[in-house]
């Protein structure tokens, strides 16, 4: 059978920024050691390329949530340095976990008697400490199961660390709580913005996902994070329109003058949502193509007007600055990256 001809759309990915990304939350994190949340496929950008990068930067807990994200991440690293935050739902997925080698969080009673029916062993414990997500609830973590348990990592997670508020100290004051009444080797509260809160929030362990792949939660991060996610996109065609013609579906933007257009294999499947499209645009050798219309599913026309020399198959740059792209979209940093397409070809470069 014939190779699949090459994709139009690339997602670059700057293998050395996700890293230098890393050892600036573990340099952040003080005297705890940065692990790497990488479930949804590393935030969408492709654990085959990010956990190698960060397993040489230096990262030794990897983070996923479902007990499917596992084999992935396996093919990597160690199966002990990988902890599934969803925990065991069944005996099925605590069998897997021993058969793996890999650490459960343990999140509720229910989960607790799962994994000593199983045999037991290793884990980690959730405690919720004031997000009411996954979690023992405070009063649950007396109870004589929680006693059996052979407890690695006692973790909580913050609700509002990108935020100044005042559920931050509380979380906080009500996980030293926990770890006085549970049996513990160490301890785990904070995310990517939770590392910007200082030292207090840091314990033995911090587990940033977003800051990793360049997202910026909080403004003392700015400095520190670097863009790694680079998409592009090739042209499908160039056409020119008379005064009067209008573009795409609903016919939203409508041409005052002649005006050169491109089309562009990119959409709302591959992530590019829909409000992205006003006031956006793309970019080719400096000059910014304006993007007209609504996008589609699998193409954006923008105003060609300022690249009279571009070509179909010329790459455009998108533009991915999550802090700047969420700000003009009202899309999150993290809905921005884990919704980005499979149709994207991720290259590390
Ligand atoms: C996703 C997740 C993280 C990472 O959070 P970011 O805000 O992306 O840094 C850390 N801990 C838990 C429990 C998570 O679910």
């Amino acid at each position: 059978m014939a190779d699949t001809p090459p994709a139009t759309l690339r997602l670059r990915l700057d293998r050395s920024a996700l890293a230098a990304n890393w050892k600036a939350l573990d340099a952040m994190s003080d005297t705890a050691s940065a692990g790497a949340a990488v479930k949804a496929d590393a935030y969408g950008l492709g654990v085959e390329h990010a956990v190698p990068a960060l397993l040489e930067a230096g990262a030794r807990e990897f983070f996923v949530a479902h007990w499917s994200e596992v084999a992935s991440v396996a093919r990597s690293v160690a199966p002990g340095s990988i902890s599934v935050l969803h925990g065991p739902g069944s005996a099925a997925d605590a069998a897997y976990a021993r058969d793996m080698g890999v650490i459960p969080v343990i999140n509720s009673l229910v989960q607790a008697k799962t994994w000593l029916e199983s045999g037991g062993g290793p884990c980690h414990l959730m405690a919720d400490s004031g997000i009411n997500r996954l979690g023992l609830s405070l009063h649950e973590v007396g109870d004589p199961i929680v006693a059996s348990l052979d407890i690695d990592m006692l973790m909580s997670h913050l609700a509002s660390a990108d935020e100044d508020s005042d559920l931050n100290s509380l979380q906080l004051e009500r996980f030293r709580g926990v770890g006085a009444q549970v049996a513990h080797r160490r301890r785990s509260l904070a995310n990517s913005a939770g590392i910007a809160l200082g030292s207090r929030f840091h314990f033995d362990v911090t587990r940033p996902g977003l800051s990793l792949y360049g997202g910026v939660p909080r403004g003392e991060l700015a400095g520190a994070i670097r863009q790694i996610a680079y998409p592009q996109a090739a042209v499908l065609q160039r056409r020119t329109i008379a005064p009067g013609e209008s573009v795409g579906y609903n016919a939203t933007f409508t041409a005052v003058r002649e005006t050169e257009l491109a089309v562009v294999s990119l959409g709302y499947a591959d992530g590019f949502l829909r409000p992205r499209g006003p006031g956006g645009w793309f970019e080719w050798q400096g000059a910014r193509l304006p993007i007209l219309g609504k996008v589609s599913m699998d193409m954006i026309v923008v105003d060609a007007g300022a690249a009279p020399a571009l070509r179909e198959g010329d790459w455009l740059d998108v533009p991915f600055s999550l802090p700047e792209i969420s700000a003009s979209s009202g899309i999150s940093q993290y809905e921005l990256l884990t919704t980005l397409g499979r149709r994207f070809e991720r290259t590390a470069i």
